[in-house]
């Protein structure tokens, strides 16, 4: 799968993501959790001055729109033809037969789409690391199997923080990292793809 076909397969339809302990788990296509974000109450919910709910979430709005007009303007660019739809238009894209140039600038606009939208949906979850404790070398604990590994990555801002910034610890043994000892967050990140 090309980078774009992957990007668009994401956005539109049911998919399985890593679940950072080796396996995997199913998810929405990101439009549709971009839109779920929408609600006032999901994707971090922005409050107004006196603490009362927004009637939506400003970010998730602003997003979704930008992301509409970029989609449209490139088709509009590359075909002539207006399609008003995101949905439409990147199903368009998926089965269209593209130039090497266009097929790269639409991999390129996809994966900032993904990238943003991926931010907002899931702004401080910690990543769990597919790796044994440097402490306790157990990767698993509780009844319910949970993994023992958290690095804590994003600000409150849904930002990827500094590397010193970040921190890790065992729900297991309790053994904490801080920027002070990266090696063994670094080791542990490894298996994320990408870092
Ligand atoms: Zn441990």
């Amino acid at each position: 799968m090309t980078s774009l076909a992957s990007n668009i397969h994401q956005l539109i339809r049911p998919h399985v993501i890593e679940d950072g302990l080796g396996g995997y788990t199913p998810n929405e296509p990101l439009l549709v959790q971009l839109q779920d974000a929408l609600k006032p109450n999901n994707g971090g919910g922005a409050t107004s001055a006196g603490g009362a709910k927004l009637p939506v979430n400003a970010t998730a709005l602003a997003l979704q729109q930008d992301i509409a007009r970029e989609a449209t303007q490139a088709n509009v660019t590359m075909t002539g033809y207006l399609i008003n739809n995101t949905d439409q238009i990147l199903h368009a894209w998926d089965t269209a037969d593209l130039t090497l140039e266009w097929s790269t600038y639409l991999a390129t606009l996809t994966t900032t789409w993904v990238n943003k939208i991926q931010k907002l949906i899931s702004p401080a979850k910690p990543y769990h690391p597919s790796r044994p404790c440097p402490a306790c070398g157990q990767r698993f604990y509780g009844e319910e199997r949970n993994p023992c590994l958290s690095v804590h990555w994003i600000g409150t801002d849904g930002q990827v923080t500094h590397p010193e910034d970040w921190t890790m610890e065992c729900e297991s043994c309790g053994a904490e990292w801080t920027g002070d000892s990266l090696g063994a967050i670094a080791t542990a990140m490894k298996s994320r793809e990408g870092l």
